[in-house]
């Protein structure tokens, strides 16, 4: 999709190519085996194979012009216009050739607009899509009033469209097949990178860019789920809320990159003692989140202190050897005394605790005064 328009002009060109070519073999198939055949003019199949060849011939100036206009003038939109009308109206040839409210030609009005909208500047494919419409119709109309003949390739066209003869049948598949693999390939590309895409935004929407963790909405978002879940279920719910300590002098002293690389080493270091299930964000600058589910009071204060320790014992070293000793105050809080706490009191409480760890003197774990803990 972020071709430039003359590659995408010159792709269009090649599938065309080939795809006049394959028509081209059955041309020549047909008149090697089958002399004589019940439904297909053979006279009229012989006189119109230089036409087959004519179009992929044609196919391939388009790629080679292409590329030698795209050589002196650059790129240009132009090239979409022409591909796309070529397409559409050397199709028609064919369409006429075997009839025009035939199997390939339905696949191909269906197909090839859907395909065509999602690779090809849009403008130029509703020209390409409106003017070969119209051909079709005055092609279908035009036999319909007998001013021409329905699908010439074929003799006794009525006969052999409402039995539905094996030969034609077969002889529509093989019309039919390389639009339908064309097409099926195209949208499962295309379909595939989307999805691709998709997961990559939702996964940018909930990451916070530097450290990887959960951004401050998506960890807000989970903290409500659970909440939900704990009042609904029952299972104590506890929250960790961090901050680290004296944060803001390793920026005044080391840099800010240093703190960066700081805030890195903090975020993996809280993710390495947590459970599968629990989960930790990026709150705000230097505070972190930490959703412990299913957790009591004590389970939750084993976590904490591993929590505490496992940042204790991180040592951030720089480029030039430098070290950092990391350490953070830790407030907690458990909803086991009343799961019918709402969030925004949990993260009231949460923040008061771990405020009181910082006036205790820091690198430790406080629970709120809720538990008639210290
Ligand atoms: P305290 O122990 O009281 O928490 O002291 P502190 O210095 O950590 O104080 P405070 O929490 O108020 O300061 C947070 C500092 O964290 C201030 C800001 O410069 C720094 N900070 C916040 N976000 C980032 C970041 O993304 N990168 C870097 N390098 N520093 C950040
Ligand atoms: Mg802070
Ligand atoms: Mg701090």
């Amino acid at each position: 999709m972020e071709w430039e328009s003359s590659s995408k002009a010159m792709l269009l060109g090649a599938v065309t190519c080939g795809l006049y070519l394959h028509y081209a073999l059955w041309g020549e198939l047909l008149l090697i085996q089958d002399a004589d055949n019940h439904w297909i003019d053979q006279a009229h199949l012989a006189s119109q194979l230089r036409w087959f060849y004519g179009f992929s011939f044609t196919s391939l100036l388009l790629i080679v012009g292409t590329y030698l206009v795209r050589q002196l003038k650059g790129d240009l939109v132009l090239f979409e216009y022409i591909a796309s009308l070529y397409f559409g109206l050397s199709l028609c040839y064919f369409s006429y050739q075997v009839g025009t409210l035939s199997l390939p030609v339905g696949a191909v009005m269906v197909g090839a607009p859907v395909v065509g909208f999602i690779f090809f500047n849009r403008a130029a494919v509703m020209l390409a899509l409106f003017l070969s419409m119209l051909v079709q119709l005055a092609l279908s109309f035009g036999a319909a009033w007998q001013w021409w003949p329905y699908a010439p390739m074929f003799h006794n066209t009525q006969g052999a469209m409402s039995s539905a003869s094996p030969f034609v049948v077969f002889h529509m598949y093989f019309y039919t097949l390389p639009h339908m693999v064309f097409l099926i390939t195209a949208s499962y590309l295309v379909l595939r990178r989307w999805r691709d895409r998709e997961e990559k935004v939702r996964l940018l929407s909930i990451t916070d860019p530097l450290t990887g963790l959960f951004n401050r909405r998506s960890i807000l978002v989970h903290l409500d789920q659970e909440q939900e879940r704990s009042r609904k279920k029952g299972p104590a719910l506890s929250l960790l809320m961090v901050d680290l300590d004296n944060f803001k002098s390793i920026n005044d002293d080391r840099g800010h990159e240093a703190g960066d690389f700081a805030l890195i080493a903090a975020a993996d270091a809280l993710q390495k003692s947590l459970r599968q299930n629990d989960r930790v964000g990026r709150y705000g600058g230097e505070e972190f989140l930490i959703i412990l589910p299913g957790t009591d009071l004590e389970g939750a204060q084993t976590i904490a202190e591993r929590c505490r320790q496992q940042l204790e014992s991180t040592d951030v070293i720089l480029a030039k050897g430098d070290r950092i000793k990391l350490t953070g105050s830790f407030g907690l809080v458990c909803n086991e005394g009343d799961v019918r706490m709402g969030v925004d009191e949990m993260l009231r409480r949460a923040d008061r605790a771990m405020y009181r760890a910082k006036d205790g003197g820091r690198n430790q774990v406080v629970v709120d005064h809720m538990h008639g803990a210290a």
